[in-house]
């Protein structure tokens, strides 16, 4: 089974869930949540769960509602970046505060000093988690801080945290460095 190779680094974990679904609405659209296995790999790859922790595969009611759950962030974010979110969708909305309503993961120090996270349910904890960020950003003055990916190619979603608030890409080590390499590329070109 291919377990596509997820994005991150957007800065909020309710924004790289929602790229899950590659280039929304355009003809090119992939769902990388294809399976109840990939979705327990993105839990695996971007949960706050340590490498090895048991994260059972999912039944495929709770990939359901993880894909509803991730249109219901998108519609949120949507909202609340063009208007406010009391112009989220009331079926999103009570999906959410549904979603957000579980136990998320919960924080365990060992004896070592390291802290790992652990859950009952790994990936219903992560939804949770998930929502609950969603709800937090889509309510604060942070919000207006999401911004497009300037990568022709990306269409994600980032915070940018910058203190000039001009970050433009949505990772530096993907669409960042592309960037850097075509501006490089276009120079070359000039000079030759
Ligand atoms: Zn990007």
């Amino acid at each position: 089974m291919d377990i596509p190779d997820f994005r991150t680094g957007s800065g909020r974990i309710s924004l790289d869930f929602i790229r899950t679904l590659r280039w929304r609405g355009s003809d090119e659209e992939v769902e990388e949540l294809d399976s109840p296995q990939a979705l327990r790999a993105w839990a695996a790859q971007l949960g706050p769960y340590a490498p090895n922790a048991d994260i059972p595969v999912p039944p495929p009611r709770l990939l359901r509602t993880a894909r509803e759950t991730r249109e219901a962030v998108y519609l949120l974010l949507k909202a609340a970046r063009s208007t406010s979110a009391a112009d989220c969708p009331p079926e999103a909305r009570t999906l959410l505060n549904n979603v957000a309503s579980a136990p998320t993961p919960r924080p365990v120090l060992d004896k070592q000093g390291g802290l790992s996270h652990v859950a009952a349910d790994p990936v219903a904890a992560l939804l949770s988690l998930i929502a609950r960020d969603a709800l937090e950003l889509a309510t604060s003055p942070l919000v207006a801080r999401v911004r497009d990916c300037a990568g022709p190619n990306c269409g994600a979603w980032f915070l940018d945290t910058s203190r000039p608030g001009t970050r433009r890409w949505c990772s530096m080590d993907r669409c960042g460095n592309q960037a850097k390499k075509s501006t490089w590329r276009a120079k070359q070109a000039t000079y030759e």
